[in-house]
């Protein structure tokens, strides 16, 4: 019974070794191509050229390039693309003209998949690189979470970091709401190198955020870092962190008061120019309708420049008398695709009109006759959805507009806030335009002429 066990044992192990050795033969005979090259060569930020060199191709009947770039998005996005065989160097470029670019900082990743006539198919190992704008040579300095990249001025870097990490302890103290994920500044030396970064932006531009990338863009001439550069990063800042708080696919929007608010509040203590715009919209009743600001701001500067200071001034009361627990709780039931009247009545107890009368009266405005029944919103003024995942990119204007110390020799741009582009939908709140920096500066230049 022993040397029958035995040879029973023998025999499974020989099984045994039997079923291995053919697992092993199978797996010499899989299709498993040697690979000579694989690469992406990036020229930023026009193309990216992704080649595939095979020792030998003779068997391939088809080829997809399969490649994607990381971000905040609700919808995968992962492009494929058949690439045509025509020997054994794949190749193929994409061409980012035609969709927009990607931030610096931003990690590419690429797939090659081959495919035999009789069906086998191999995967090359994925590869990644970081799109860099090379033009520059970059130094980097860091904070808890943020990581901030410039080549001018020496004392750029750690002037600008230094705003950034005021600006979040600011949105953490009074707000209570705190960076969640590592953002990126880059800070171009002028707003023409920051131009050439960025495909489709608007000759006028100075910064960009890319809120599905956590990636700000800002072009600081360093005579202008100390004021402009301090405020812009700032305001950007507080879109990225605000927009990350309580981020959601469900859709919801929020006003571009509440947006633009919290974004100026962010920028520090008010300075003269919109202590004195609220001034103005107290005594000379120059305030708008709230309602009419929870799209669109105004296209012209100075009506621009007082919508922002108003919305300061609302989001200042709201937090002042109401705490940030309630700011908190508001930002996270739009996020959930609650109305703007809707989510106030929840949260506060008045609609957007209720919170007009509740404010006018806090600050000594006249009080304004508010129809009973709320104004419906005209289609104009709600905020364009983009689908997620399409290039969104929106400029903040340039510094050169703006900075006191610009000579006649930069002539001011002639902004056209209205070429602002939405922000996209539930995903990326927070991309409006700068255009309070902008409109004061204008304001304080008009006065002084
Ligand atoms: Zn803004």
């Amino acid at each position: 019974m022993n040397k029958k066990h035995l040879t029973g044992t023998l025999f499974l192990a020989l099984l045994g070794w039997r079923a291995v050795t053919a697992v092993s033969l199978a797996r010499a005979q899989e299709f498993n191509p040697a690979i000579l090259v694989n690469e992406a060569v990036i020229d930023f930020p026009d193309e990216v050229t992704f080649t595939l060199e095979l020792d030998d191709s003779a068997a391939i009947t088809a080829v997809t390039l399969t490649y994607d770039v990381a971000q905040i998005s609700c919808l995968e996005a992962e492009a494929q693309v058949p690439i045509e065989v025509t020997g054994n160097i794949l190749s193929w470029t994409w061409v980012m003209s035609r969709s927009g670019n990607p931030p610096p900082g931003a990690e590419l990743w690429w797939e090659w998949t081959l495919t035999t006539a009789d069906g086998r198919t191999f995967t090359a190992p994925r590869q990644t690189v970081t799109l860099s704008d090379d033009r520059f040579d970059w130094q980097t300095v860091t904070a808890d979470n943020i990581r901030l990249h410039w080549y001018r001025g020496d004392e750029v870097g750690p002037l600008l970091l230094d705003a950034a990490v005021a600006g979040l302890a600011q949105l953490e103290a009074d707000m209570g709401i705190e960076l969640q994920s590592e953002v990126h500044l880059y800070i171009y030396g002028s707003s023409e190198d920051m131009r050439q970064a960025v495909l489709y932006i608007q000759d006028w531009a100075g910064g960009v955020a890319f809120s599905e990338y956590n990636t700000i863009l800002i072009g600081v001439p360093p005579s202008a870092a100390a004021d402009w550069g301090r405020t812009t990063v700032r305001h950007e800042l507080a879109h990225l962190v605000v927009g990350q708080f309580g981020r959601s696919c469900v859709g919801g929007h929020r006003p571009t008061w509440l947006n633009e608010g919290l974004a100026v509040y962010a920028q520090g203590a008010p300075d003269s120019g919109l202590l004195d715009d609220i001034a103005d919209g107290i005594g000379n009743n120059r305030f708008e309708p709230l309602r009419s600001l929870n799209g669109a701001f105004p296209a012209h500067d100075d009506a621009a420049g007082m919508a922002y200071s108003q919305s300061y001034s609302v989001v200042d009361f709201m937090l002042d008398a109401y705490g940030p627990e309630k700011m908190q709780t508001l930002l996270l039931t739009l996020a959930q695709g609650e109305g703007y009247d809707a989510a106030l009545e929840q949260v506060y107890g008045f609609n957007v009109d209720g919170l007009e009368l509740a404010w006018r009266a806090a600050i000594g405005a006249p009080p304004r006759p508010i129809p009973p029944t709320p104004t419906p919103l005209s289609a104009a003024r709600v905020p364009t959805i983009v689908p997620l995942g399409a290039p969104v990119s929106v400029p903040t204007p340039a510094a050169t507009a703006r900075a006191p110390t610009t000579t006649a020799a930069t002539p001011a741009p002639q902004a056209e806030p209205e070429t602002e582009r939405p922000s996209p939908g539930g995903c990326g709140l927070g991309l409006m335009p700068l255009l309070l920096v902008f409109g004061l500066s204008r304001r304080k230049k008009g006065n002084n002429e």
